[in-house]
């Protein structure tokens, strides 16, 4: 089994000097454990300079991710944040296709991959969600979806591209619900979309593609989840805005890690 990878997604909370103590919070935590699972945080943009002081020290325990980027390159983009901007700053990763990006912002399949492309353009990582809805899961089209979802968006780049990024399977039924996918639901999703990458980029890159798991994952949840062989970690919303359940998830991690 590969070590876990834990990202937490703040999404659009936290005042500044709430979002400094939950970095020092989740940092102090962290300090002086030999971690095998690998942690980023990905704040608000306006805080990331908060996170990306810590994340270049030496001993800092998690990376700099931003939680969204244009799918433009610099220019007239009122209100917008190039990737290359990003990567300035020293953010290492960027999530891209969160639902809520696609219900509230429209982004679509076609953006997501321009997105990822600009990213890996200027070597930032991104963090690709798919899921499907409620309906599509009831209808029992949930594979469907996600296929042609990470289909569209990703499996136009060249292997020595895809090999940088990571998938987040998020079913939008189970964001910020509390309503979570049994281990068993997420483990058939994650095989599925390990067998997809399989068929297209051949089993090493099956094997070493990062598939995490998003969807009201918390501490009770966390170790069920992460046991699965093909779930790799988690992305986190609400958990990852209280220092002690996200340290407590990454914990999950290095304790499934030792158990296997
Ligand atoms: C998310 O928004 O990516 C997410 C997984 O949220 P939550 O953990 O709150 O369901």
């Amino acid at each position: 089994m590969k070590p876990k990878l834990v990202v937490g997604n703040w999404k659009m909370n936290k005042s500044f000097d709430d979002a400094q103590d939950l970095i020092l919070d989740i940092q102090n935590a962290l300090k002086d454990k030999r971690l095998q699972t690998e942690v980023i945080l990905c704040p608000p943009l306006v805080y990331m300079e908060l996170l990306t002081d810590i994340a270049e020290e030496e001993d800092s325990q998690f990376y700099a991710g931003a939680q969204n980027c244009s799918e433009h390159g610099a220019g007239a983009y009122t209100g917008e944040v190039s990737a290359e901007m990003l990567a300035s700053m020293g953010v290492e990763f960027c999530i891209v296709g969160h639902s809520e990006r696609r219900k509230y912002f429209g982004e679509d399949n076609t953006i997501v991959a321009q997105k990822v492309k600009i990213l890996l353009d200027n070597d930032v990582v991104p963090i690709v969600c798919c899921g499907e809805l409620l309906e599509e899961r009831q209808q029992g089209i949930h594979a469907q979806v996600v296929e042609k979802q990470i289909s569209e968006a990703l499996f136009g780049l060249k292997p020595s591209d895809f090999e940088r990024v990571i998938i987040a399977y998020e079913p939008v039924w189970a964001i910020g619900t509390g309503e979570t996918a049994t281990p068993a639901q997420a483990q058939e999703m994650h095989a599925f979309i390990r067998g997809l990458i399989e068929k297209k980029y051949g089993t090493e890159m099956a094997y070493n593609t990062y598939i995490l798991y998003g969807g009201s994952c918390n501490p009770k949840n966390a170790v069920d989840l992460f046991m699965q062989s093909d779930v790799d970690g988690g992305l986190i919303g609400g958990a990852s805005l209280k220092a002690n359940d996200f340290v407590a998830i990454i914990e999950a991690g290095e304790t499934v890690i030792k158990d296997n």
